[in-house]
């Protein structure tokens, strides 16, 4: 059995930022993953500039397609949809490449290895026979198999999601976010990238699992082509589902941690998922250092603290 100091499970955003922490500082840490990195990762790819902030990152210095989004549309409303357009300095990118480039950058090495079984022991972990450490940090996302083994059962409702990336020539360079979009809280987007486009739907899914999908798809490919977003039509969506805004109270028990999807920090007004990961990444490897305390409460629950407050205003005017 091999043993390792801190073992991270999982290699996103979150894994990758704990390992990057850590190997900084020159401690001893292994991150695995079940996928070998470039792997496909379905999400928006919508990064703040606290993301490259907090990882230390210049933009100059990303070897792959990144581009600066510098205007922001939200949409409001359902039958007479209104817009505010605002001034961003978000960036976006493509997971496939991201997530591969912070876990290279971070030095760790990184196992292919699926975790099924997570065992405390006197002093620490096991997994699946193969590992022991002494701190394990959970960065599996949603279905993370070390907050299933050693922590309390998530609560509440799962947002799903429908979604795809594909490459196009960019028409529209601005971020849109239609809100709400399919139900009272549901919401729609389109990200341009460097040399692709995103868009899709969310939900939760007590909410959406009674409507037709096929025909919020198709609602939403006619809100993008007012918005003169599409030229053809996009291949089909592919679904996707995770915790946002269900963030645990325990996130820390003995000397195992849960971070990012995880332990549920997508904000509850964006979905904005990575940068609490890499934020919690980065607190839980200070813990590990023994230079901070693993608190959630550092991680803000808003991207942005205005829109729960117009939120709220326009759920009581929609038909
Ligand atoms: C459709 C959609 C759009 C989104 N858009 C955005 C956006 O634009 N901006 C934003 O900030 N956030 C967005 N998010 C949220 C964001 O994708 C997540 O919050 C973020 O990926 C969380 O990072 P993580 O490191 O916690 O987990 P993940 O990125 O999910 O990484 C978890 C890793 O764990 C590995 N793993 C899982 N199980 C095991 C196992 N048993 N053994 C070993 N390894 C395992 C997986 O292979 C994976 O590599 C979006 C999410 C969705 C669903």
């Amino acid at each position: 059995m091999r043993y390792v100091e801190t073992i991270i499970v999982g290699g996103g955003p979150g894994g990758s930022s704990c390992a990057w922490e850590l190997r900084r500082q020159g401690r001893e840490c292994l991150v695995l993953d079940r996928k070998e990195m470039p792997r496909l990762k379905l999400c928006a790819g919508w990064v703040t500039r606290k993301v490259l902030k907090d990882l230390a990152i210049t933009p100059s210095e990303y070897p792959h397609g990144l581009i600066k989004l510098k205007r922001f549309k939200l949409i409001f409303g359902r039958g007479r949809r209104f817009a505010a357009t605002v001034k961003s300095s978000q960036y976006s990118i493509r997971r496939v490449e991201f997530d591969a480039w912070l876990l290279k950058r971070s030095g760790v090495e990184t196992v292919t290895h699926t975790v099924r079984q997570v065992t405390p022991d006197d002093d620490g972990y096991i997994i699946d026979d193969a590992y022991r450490c002494r701190f394990l940090v959970g960065a599996g996302g949603t279905n993370c198999p070390v907050k299933k083994a050693l922590f309390e059962p998530d609560q509440g409702d799962l947002i799903v999601t429908q979604e795809v990336e594909f490459e196009a020539p960019i028409r529209n360079s601005s971020c849109i976010l239609w809100f709400p979009f399919a139900e009272p809280w549901g919401y729609a987007w389109y990200v341009p990238k460097a040399n692709a486009i995103n868009i899709g739907f969310g939900g939760r899914r007590a909410r959406l699992e009674k409507w037709d999908r096929a025909r919020l798809w198709d609602d939403l490919l006619a809100l993008l082509r007012k918005e003169e977003c599409l030229t053809e039509s996009p291949p089909q969506p592919k679904g996707y589902s995770y915790y946002m805004g269900r963030r645990r109270k325990q996130a820390k028990k003995g000397t195992a941690y849960l971070i990012g999807d995880a332990a549920g920090l997508a904000t509850v007004d964006l979905a904005e998922g990575i940068g609490p990961a890499v934020e919690s990444g980065i607190l839980a490897a200070r813990d590990i250092l023994g230079k901070g305390s693993y608190s959630l409460r550092a991680i803000s629950r808003f991207t942005l603290p205005f829109l729960k407050r117009a939120v709220l205003r326009i759920a009581t005017l929609a038909p």
